[in-house]
């Protein structure tokens, strides 16, 4: 058992540290696309209602399907709903966190295998 362990660090300390680096790098990318996604929910919390998707007046108690802002078509442009996580900002770090992860393992069992002791 403790022949395994040391070849198991034998193994991480043979891999360049060049790519820990890399690998922090897309991990701390990934975090702070997530933080980022749910920061921006956090600001923008008290807006119940709806943006104007031209401009991003608030739309809340309009009679009318124009924007009295930029004087947009709503219908158009579209009403923007704030208040909701970015969702396309988390999926992205979430995504550079996982590919961060495969690779690691990926690099584990190369490494792993070329070092022919563990497996
Ligand atoms: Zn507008």
């Amino acid at each position: 058992m403790a022949d395994f362990f040391e070849s198991l660090i034998a193994m991480l300390l043979s891999i360049p540290y060049v790519f820990y680096l890399w690998f922090a790098g897309w991990v701390l990318v990934g975090v702070v696309l997530v933080c980022w996604g749910y920061a921006k929910q956090k600001k923008d919390s008290h807006v119940t209602s709806g943006r104007c998707g031209g401009c991003g007046y608030i739309t809340q108690g309009l009679s009318r399907f124009d924007c009295p802002e930029c004087g947009a078509d709503l219908r158009e442009v579209g009403i923007v709903k704030q208040g909701q996580p970015n969702h396309i900002l988390i999926a992205m770090g979430l995504k550079a966190i996982a590919l961060a992860l495969l690779f690691l393992m990926l690099v584990i069992l190369l490494q792993t295998i070329r070092a022919g002791g563990v497996l």
